[in-house]
């Protein structure tokens, strides 16, 4: 039997509450590389608390969360931003891309903070949106590019660095249908290119459409379409493991 490799995202009884409301309720969940997947239900259901826990941008109230083999509880502040910063791509809803400044920086500037010097991180820029099929928007800023575009940046800045995993937060919910289609064609490119892909959507054909989906309602799983892959293997019912 080959060992499988440990998985890119394990959450176990991963609970998240914001004074009386709880907005994740004991969460397993286990993502292994190369996955593509949707966290799917609707809005108030979790899907962002999950997300921003998966990303650890947020800790859980209770439960654990392993990133990359790495329990987060174990890491200080430091540590969590230097694993998310190689890790973790974020793409959300509302792009964030700075106003004014051209879509070659705006990628770039995610590489800010790696050391590298300013020729090196445009010239992966430019890379960058090459691969998102904007070699010929380099220059022009935000508010000359269509929504479909903006999120086309939004997407090759996340994964500038080559992040095993990429987490988008409703991706074509500030999207007409077309653009949508376009934004998720590329995630199922970059997919097919190695990344594991996480894609939050209350749009259910969306969901649908992916090889996987978790579905969450009011704070818990009530669906998880890979069997068992919620389960880590000591939590597994006896038969299951025999
Ligand atoms: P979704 O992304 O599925 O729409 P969220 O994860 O954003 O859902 O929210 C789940 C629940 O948690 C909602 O009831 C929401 O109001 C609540 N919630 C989320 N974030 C916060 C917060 N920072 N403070 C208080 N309540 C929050
Ligand atoms: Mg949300």
């Amino acid at each position: 039997m080959t060992v499988p490799s440990h998985p890119v995202v394990e959450l176990t009884g991963v609970t998240k509450t914001y004074g009386d409301v709880a907005a994740l309720r004991s969460a397993d969940v286990v993502i292994r590389r190369g996955e593509l997947l949707a966290v799917v239900g609707p809005s108030g259901s979790g899907k962002s608390t999950m997300l921003n826990i998966m990303g650890t941008l947020d800790r859980p109230s209770a439960g654990t969360v392993r990133i990359d083999g790495h329990d987060i509880d174990r890491l200080s502040d430091r540590e969590l931003s230097a694993l998310r910063a190689g890790t973790i791509g974020f793409v959300f809803q509302q792009f964030h891309l700075a106003p004014g400044v051209p879509a070659l920086d705006n990628v770039a500037d995610g590489l800010l903070y790696s050391g590298r010097t300013r020729a090196d991180r445009r010239r992966l820029a430019e890379r960058a949106m090459r691969r998102v099929g904007l070699g010929h928007r380099l220059y022009h800023e935000p508010h000359q590019l269509s929504g479909g575009e903006k999120q086309r940046v939004a997407i090759a800045r996340a994964v500038l660095g080559d992040p095993p995993l990429l987490l988008a937060d409703e991706p074509t919910g500030a999207l007409d249908s077309r653009s949508g289609a376009v934004v998720m064609e590329l995630l199922h490119q970059l997919h097919e290119a190695g990344t594991t892909v996480v894609v939050i959507t209350h749009d259910r054909d969306i969901a649908a459409s992916l090889p996987r989906e978790v579905r969450l309602k009011d704070g818990a799983i009530e669906h998880d379409s890979a069997p068992g892959a919620a389960l880590p293997a000591a939590r597994l019912p006896r038969e299951a493991v025999r």
